[in-house]
């Protein structure tokens, strides 16, 4: 269903792996679409947590090497790695679902023009993901509380076709892609020891949604 604008050399689980043996500590690693920090590292008492753009994943031996030599001094020089930022940014640009079977535009509510302001004002345009309205269904209506979803892997949102009705109020249809765009710029924990999906960072911008507190009321009231 989905075409990806780049091939993932790397599996995640190789890559948290790879750097665990190389620097000999425990390693978080998280997985972003956010092209503002696309290498973060930070020590939370053992543990490396490393934020990686998932770029990262198809990187080569140099640009990981480089990376453990940043990790353990912080003052070396990254030629590799900004070499290697450079010959992609023109693949984050890319959508890669806008010919293949995406679809934004629903019977009521186009995704795709929610998604394109909500990155407008709120994420200075830096979300690459794709979104798309999920597949009907009878699987899909039991799992109605399932209202979106966000995969890293391949980098898309997929939105519950129920919202797709004017029944639903926009601010309510955009604070559910919000949040999944959030977890999109935030990023997904490869094997996390507790499972954090909704971090204190998370829902403190969850709240900067201007119709936040509308549409949580709006969630409790209509959809039980
Ligand atoms: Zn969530």
């Amino acid at each position: 269903m989905q075409q990806l604008p780049l091939s993932f050399h790397n599996d995640e689980q190789y890559l948290k792996r790879y750097f665990e043996n190389e620097i000999k500590k425990n390693v978080s690693l998280v997985i972003t679409d956010n092209s503002t920090s696309m290498l973060s590292i930070k020590k939370k008492g053992n543990t490396f947590v490393i934020r990686l753009h998932r770029i990262f994943l198809s990187a080569g031996k140099e640009v990981l090497g480089e990376m453990f030599e940043f990790i353990k001094n912080k003052k070396a020089k990254t030629p590799y790695i900004r070499n290697f930022i450079n010959q992609n940014t023109h693949l984050l640009k890319m959508k890669p679902g806008r010919k293949v079977n995406m679809k934004t535009q629903g019977r009521y509510y186009d995704l795709l023009y929610i998604f394109n302001s909500l990155n407008k004002d709120y994420f200075e345009g830096n979300i690459s993901a794709s979104i798309t309205w999920g597949k009907g269904g009878a699987r899909y209506r039991a799992r109605k509380r399932t209202l979106g979803s966000y995969n890293s892997h391949n980098n898309l949102i997929r939105i519950n076709p129920v919202l797709d009705t004017k029944r639903v109020p926009r601010y309510f249809l955009e604070f559910v892609v919000y949040h999944e765009m959030l977890h999109a710029d935030l990023g997904v924990a490869v094997n996390p020891v507790r499972r954090t999906i909704h971090s204190k960072e998370f829902r403190k911008r969850e709240i900067i949604y201007k119709h936040y507190h509308r549409a949580i009321g709006w969630e409790k009231k209509m959809w039980v």
